[in-house]
């Protein structure tokens, strides 16, 4: 293998605030096929870890090992609240994928995850392709989204999230449904596509934005009546639900006064600049849905290959509607204990890991 792989020590990333006791951190570089990036481990249980990979135009290396750190550990609480036995973890590669995705650079990064052995167990996340991912397959035993098996995980995040969204409109709004409700859409890539479609099967008012005009214009033709908004200030639109379904951060204490909606439930990962702003957005009345639950759909779709009995459909929509029952109790719970819902899910991870 021609790619330099160093297993990170932790006085060497504990300065991170995303630095969590990690269990490995790995950075892994090969300037022929320029290849470079990190893969975190957040937690071992069960057999193995897993999580997807992230292939992003990241501003520093700094910028990527925090991402990776951060997203690593939204796994382990990812797997947590859908009752799968599995560690969280998370690989990025820095670079374009537009410009830098080559086939040879796929294979070497295939090669680093093969040489893990299994305690990485990975598969597609933004940036990557399913086709990207049959590419690896060739090279590593240890990805998961085989095109006839569980295939592209985003309809199932997007599923995870439309059903967290309504049980949301339901508890905060005493919605039945989500007809006559206005949801707010940042990002239309996969996840919010898939988001586009569900919802256009009810009556909800739709609007939305990206930064790509190939994506709009690919939207608009699944649903011609979809409305656009300028790409910064479709997270302010008055509507009753937020749903971030682009990159993180969406959420920050310079822009907490902004937002008009009741509900923030997204595809997105990492959606607060920091965990303390659950409180933040509680206390202006809005219920946040932390988006590792309402995302979750996603790995227990591709992680369904890794059962004894092979994948099966109806386990995956099983476990994405129990998701609706995890919020259900922990929206209770928050009420009984005078708490936000995020710290709630938080402490039914803490006491099921
Ligand atoms: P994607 O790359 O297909 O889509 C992301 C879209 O967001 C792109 O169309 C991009 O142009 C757009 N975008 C980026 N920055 C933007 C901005 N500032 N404003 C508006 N649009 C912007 O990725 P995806 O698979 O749809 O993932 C979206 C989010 O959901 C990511 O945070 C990802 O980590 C998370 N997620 C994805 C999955 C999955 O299965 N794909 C599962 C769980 C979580």
């Amino acid at each position: 293998m021609n790619t330099l792989v160093t297993k990170l020590s932790p006085s060497e990333i504990s300065i991170f605030p995303e630095y969590d006791n990690h269990a490995e951190v790995y950075r892994f570089e090969n300037s022929a096929v320029g290849l470079r990036g990190y893969i975190s481990i957040h937690r071992k249980r069960g057999k193995l870890s897993t999580g997807g990979t992230r292939f992003f135009p990241f501003q520093s290396d700094a910028d990527a090992l925090r991402d990776g750190l951060r997203l690593s550990a939204a796994m382990t609480a990812k797997c947590v609240v859908s009752g799968l036995p599995y560690g969280g973890a998370k690989g990025v590669i820095i670079g374009d994928p537009k410009v830098i995705k080559t086939e040879a650079l796929l294979l070497a990064y295939a090669e680093v995850v093969e040489s893990l052995d299994g305690a990485f167990r990975t598969g597609e996340d933004v940036g990557m392709t399913e086709g990207d991912v049959q590419i690896m397959m060739t090279q590593s035993r240890f990805f998961n989204g085989k095109s006839d098996v569980a295939g592209d995980p985003s309809p199932y995040a997007s599923l995870s999230v439309y059903v967290t969204m309504k049980e949301a409109a339901r508890l905060h709004m005493q919605k039945e449904n989500l007809d006559g409700c206005a949801v707010s859409i940042k990002g239309l890539g996969k996840v919010g596509e898939g988001l586009v479609d569900l919802l256009s099967r009810e009556d909800t008012r739709m609007v939305g934005a990206d930064i790509d005009p190939a994506r709009e214009a690919h939207i608009l033709t699944l649903d011609p009546s979809f409305s656009f908004l300028p790409v910064e200030e479709v997270a302010y639109a008055p509507c009753d639900i937020f749903a971030p379904c682009a990159m993180g951060k969406e959420v920050r204490f310079d822009n907490l006064s902004r937002f008009q909606s009741k509900i923030i439930c997204g595809g997105a990962n990492n959606q607060l600049e920091t965990p303390s702003l659950a409180a933040a957005i509680a206390d202006r009345g809005v219920l946040y849905v932390p988006d590792y639950l309402a995302n979750a759909g996603g790995v227990i779709n591709v992680s369904d290959e890794l059962e004894e009995d092979g994948y099966h459909k109806e386990r995956v929509i099983s476990r994405i509607n129990n998701l609706v029952m995890v919020l259900r109790d922990c929206y209770t719970d928050a009420q009984l204990r005078k708490i936000t819902l995020a710290e709630s899910v938080s402490d039914f991870v803490q006491t099921h890991i």
